[in-house]
């Protein structure tokens, strides 16, 4: 457990100024950004070129962490479930994966999440409250420092943790152009992907907004009355609307799109689904994910088994739709997709 800051810190937020607006005067500015984004730094007494007089000072206006607590807990496969205590008590989570070379982190939009998918350990907690991009950011930011590397050694960045992104778009959209930003973490937008269960006013938002960071979508049933059963939310946007928000996208950026479906046994896993699910993709560069389903404790699920998801896979390749299945990790911590929920490991 890392202590950072007090709850009661009321100083302004460091990590809520774009580069350009950190204090002091262009070269000290330049400093503090590479501090930041570069070294990952979480204090002040960190920033060891600035002078000792200069530091004392911005330390009495600016806090650098978001945190006041952060707990690790790290999985037997590598993977990391970082705990955020936020200033206000509330808490958050990010995962940070290191597999082959590809240092990838998956962070989170808010606390809790308002969509409430019946597969997800998040969507039971229901919502808390929306993060702002400092906190998103800093997500990133304390991981990066707490693995002993720059936040600009991350190869990937996913929008994939706990929240709806495009329910929280200002402060995410805040949050992605500073992962973009030269002196921020500098990294391009293939990088970055956002993963939405599909607001279409948030996808059309997104494109125009000209940022190419990649979208998945989290579409987990080709009929609405599957996805209504098991994304309560789901009834406001049929998949038509949705698929044509998503086609748009692909329009405007050329970004592939992906596909997120979690296998879900006697529900979304039936061979005619499968069919279905080609259909809507017919014409569109898309790449489908199908997530075994990871359980949680009083989840009213049974994941489809293996030789039922290669089945699924086989029928969707059959149709020329690249397939990839994502096996988790971080079960052992609850750091896989769907089991984020603030619970700490046994
Ligand atoms: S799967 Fe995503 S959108 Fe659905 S409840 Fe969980 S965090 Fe929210």
């Amino acid at each position: 457990m890392e202590s950072l800051a007090s709850q009661s810190d009321s100083r302004a937020s460091l990590l809520s100024l774009e580069p350009e607006n950190l204090p002091g005067q262009g070269y000290r500015r330049g400093q503090i950004a590479a501090w930041l984004y570069d070294k990952g730094t979480t204090d002040w007494e960190g920033m060891t070129d600035l002078p000792k007089a200069l530091r004392g000072e911005l330390a009495q206006q600016y806090r650098v962490s978001e945190f006041a607590q952060v707990q690790p807990f790290e999985s037997k496969d590598g993977s990391v479930k970082y705990l955020y205590t936020l200033l206000d008590g509330k808490q958050t989570e990010a995962v940070y994966m290191p597999y082959a070379g590809r240092k990838t982190i998956c962070i989170s939009s808010m606390v809790g999440c308002p969509a409430g998918c019946t597969f997800c350990a998040t969507g039971k907690m229901g919502f808390g409250r929306n993060l702002t991009a400092a906190e998103i950011l800093d997500q990133i930011l304390f991981a990066a420092h707490h693995q002993g590397h720059s936040p600009r050694e991350l190869r990937n960045v996913v929008l994939m943790g706990m929240g709806e992104p495009l329910l929280n778009l200002e402060q995410v959209l805040m949050a992605i152009r500073r992962m973009l930003h030269p002196q921020g973490l500098a990294m391009s937008p293939r990088r970055v992907t956002l993963s939405t269960v599909g607001i279409p006013r948030g996808i059309y938002r997104l494109a125009e907004e000209d940022l190419e960071v990649r979208l998945a979508l989290s579409l987990h049933a080709p009929d609405d009355e599957t996805r209504q059963k098991i994304i309560p939310t789901a009834h406001r946007y049929s998949i038509a609307e949705i698929m044509e928000a998503v086609r748009h996208y692909y329009s405007q950026t050329g970004r592939r799109v992906t596909l997120e479906y979690t296998m879900l046994k006697g529900i979304n896993d039936h061979e005619w689904q499968a069919k279905s699910l080609a259909q809507h993709l017919e014409g569109l560069s898309a790449h489908i994910n199908l997530i075994p389903w990871n359980p949680w404790e009083g989840a009213p699920h049974q994941g489809t088994s293996r030789e039922g998801i290669m089945k699924f896979a086989a029928i969707l390749e059959r149709q020329g739709l690249p397939v990839s299945v994502r096996w988790s990790r971080g079960r052992d911590v609850g750091a896989a997709c769907g089991q984020l929920a603030l619970k700490q490991p046994a």
